[in-house]
């Protein structure tokens, strides 16, 4: 039977798992607090020569095993990954890219870990994710974050090199609560180890894992994750599951049934699974976003080639402007999405800040404008865009999978953290700073004394803080003139910055405690957010490149400029559904919707799904 947990209840799982502490700076956190710490991620670190040439001499392997052994239409028709190509994978190292070298792996840097996925995505969807799956939530990750030594020995080298492996959380009960988390662990009389009982959904590569990350109850209290050898006694895959894109993963139902797993397979404390699984995302939301730029960067080249090839009305279609605003949408998405990987990314190799916000936002952003990239890509393929790979070349056209990349891209939104989600949780990471100050006072609870105390407290920082957000760089002009013509779309972020900072003040002033039902308000914050973030990352990005190859300096600076200029129409927009919206009618509605009211406006149809 499904647990009942009240929304107070999962809030509270959510709240515990959080990384409570900020002990590196945060780009991301000062942004929405008004202020831009532009020399937190300007100059851009450079890379480190030792890990570029070994990324490179790796990339280039991989570019040539993909094409030279991996048939991508294959993927999609026979909806498998070869055992051949698993094989030629784990044979690169490539289960192992971000594992280090004395633990048997690559030791890529992130930067590079992320091209391979850009790279191996580009081909197909199904491979990245499995690589995906396998590192950045799979058994790695959080073993290299919280392992034992003597785990991190036993383990790292077999999923560095042979063992594939899964991490499951997601239950049928449990999407984007784990609060209602079913699966138990109960400790065996000896306390040798635990008894695993539950079923678990959706795990990526869990049709076909070796090691896997398995999330269950302790009567402890919590929530425990466990590293398991899948040949375990007990273990069941039930079903391999189907999806509209991504044929080729091999993604799981699996039930456990008094399945023992040892004491020391506990990885981190007991108690703490969903912490280790956060914490590990920190850093592993970044695999999404390397996966959405692979394939916006493909939609650049399909979109240059078809606009330039097809005429209609004359002339190429690429030559009528509304098919060239979508080929420049197009191509200053995609430099803008790579913009913001590259200094999260490279952020995260250099270890000095706390990149929790900017790998959430890239999760967010990359997922949601390369959706929009690919529709628009769709759009200029028109009806070839549609047809299958197979299809097109059966009549002799070249098989160029969109109708796929656009399956394939959909899940992004809702997977490691949906939409919805991530903007609660990076409105969360926003607001922080003003619950640390004035949290009592925001609760519509609590006792007076401690709501005084706290008044006190929000006082003197309310009364340092918010004189600041009237003036600031933006407003001078020839500030941050080292950025050449782009430092305009610098002052703009400043500028930007103080106002989401006063808005989010405001919000929260309005709404108190409720705000945090006020979903549509903080999902706009947030945009806002990850707007400036990506702004300040395109300019960033475009003088790394004036730097570091100095040729493309002038075409960096002119697709960088044309993201600022859309990023910022966008940002103005959300400035303005702020507090000026429909929200409150909408909600409304939507529970008449509910409530059957307007049952009527659904005659006419027929539902083809039957009881199931
Ligand atoms: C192809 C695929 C691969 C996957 N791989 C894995 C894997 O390897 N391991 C694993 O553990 N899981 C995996 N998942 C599960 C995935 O992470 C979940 O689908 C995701 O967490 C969302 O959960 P849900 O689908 O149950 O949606 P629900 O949680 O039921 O949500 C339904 C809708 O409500 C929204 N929503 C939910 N709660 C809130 C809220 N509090 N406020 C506002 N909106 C809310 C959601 O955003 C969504 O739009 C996979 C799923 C798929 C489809």
């Amino acid at each position: 039977m499904a647990t009942h947990i009240t929304e107070r209840e999962a809030r509270q799982v959510a709240e515990a798992a959080r990384e409570g502490e900020w002990k590196l700076p945060s780009f991301g956190r000062d942004l929405f607090l008004g202020r831009l710490r532009l020399d937190l991620i300007h100059p851009q670190p450079r890379l480190d020569i030792a890990a570029v040439e070994k990324g490179e001499r790796f990339l280039a392997r991989l570019r040539s095993f993909l094409t030279t052994s991996v048939d991508p239409h294959a993927i999609e028709r026979d909806a498998k990954i070869p055992d051949a190509v698993l094989d030629g994978l784990k044979e690169l190292g490539a289960l192992g890219m971000k594992v280090p070298e004395q633990y048997g792996g690559l030791g890529l840097s992130q930067v590079y870990y992320n091209r391979a996925l850009t790279l191996a995505g580009s081909w197909h969807s199904s491979l990245s994710t499995l690589l995906s799956a396998h590192q950045s939530i799979g058994v790695a990750e959080p073993l290299l974050l919280f392992g034992t030594e003597e785990q991190k020995q036993h383990w790292l080298p077999l999923v560095a090199r042979t063992h594939v492996s899964a991490f499951l959380l997601t239950e049928p009960d449990v999407g984007s609560d784990p609060a209602r988390l079913g699966a138990t662990a109960t400790p065996t009389d000896d306390g040798s180890g635990y008894l695993l009982n539950g079923t678990k959904l959706w795990a990526t590569n869990g049709a076909i894992a070796d090691i896997v990350v398995v999330m269950a109850k302790v009567p402890e209290g919590g929530i425990t994750a466990f590293v398991l050898a899948y040949d375990s006694e007990g273990v069941t895959v039930e079903h391999r599951n189907a999806f509209m894109g991504l044929r080729g993963i091999e993604n799981s139902v699996t039930t456990f049934t008094d399945v023992f797993v040892p004491a020391e397979n506990v990885i981190g404390r007991v108690g703490q699974g969903l912490k280790v699984a956060l914490t590990t995302l920190n850093t592993g939301r970044l695999a999404l976003p390397a996966i959405c730029v692979g394939v916006s960067k493909w939609a650049v080249k399909v979109s240059r080639e078809w606009a330039a090839e097809r005429v209609q009305w004359g002339q190429p279609v690429g030559r009528h402007d509304a098919v060239a605003q979508k080929i420049a949408f197009i191509a200053a998405s995609a430099f803008g999405m790579e913009a913001m990987l590259d200094v999260a990314s490279r952020m995260a190799d250099d270890k000095r800040n706390d990149i929790r916000i900017e790998a959430a936002i890239a999760k967010l952003y990359a997922s949601e404008l390369g959706w929009r990239v690919v529709d628009e890509l769709m759009q200029v393929r028109g009806g070839r865009g549609y047809e299958t790979a197979d299809s097109l070349r059966a009549r002799g056209e070249r098989p160029i999978p969109v109708e796929q990349a656009l399956r394939d891209m959909r899940i992004n939104r809702i997977f490691e953290g949906s939409t919805e989600i991530m903007h609660l949780l990076i409105a969360r990471e926003a607001v922080d700073q003003h619950l640390q100050v004035a949290g009592e006072l925001l609760e519509g609870e609590g006792d007076l004394k401690a709501k005084a105390r706290s008044a006190a407290q929000a006082g003197a920082f309310y009364a340092r803080w918010l004189p600041k957000l009237a003036v600031g760089e933006g407003l001078r002009p020839g500030a941050f003139d080292e950025l050449g013509d782009l430092a305009p779309h610098m002052r703009f972020v400043e500028r930007a910055s103080r106002r989401l900072a006063r808005s989010t003040f405001y919000a929260m002033g309005r709404w108190q405690a409720k705000l945090e039902k006020r979903q549509a308000v903080l999902g706009r914050i947030v945009d806002i957010g990850a707007e400036l973030f990506a702004i300040a990352s395109a300019v960033v990005y475009a003088d790394t490149i004036r730097r570091e190859d100095a040729g493309r300096a002038d075409e960096a600076r002119e697709l960088a400029d044309l993201f600022c200029r859309q990023a910022r129409r966008r940002v103005d927009a959300l400035f303005d559904a702020l507090f000026a919206n429909d929200d409150t009618e909408g909600y409304a509605l939507a529970q008449g919707v509910l409530g059957g009211r307007y049952l009527w406006l659904e005659n006419g149809v027929l539902d083809p799904a039957d009881a199931g």
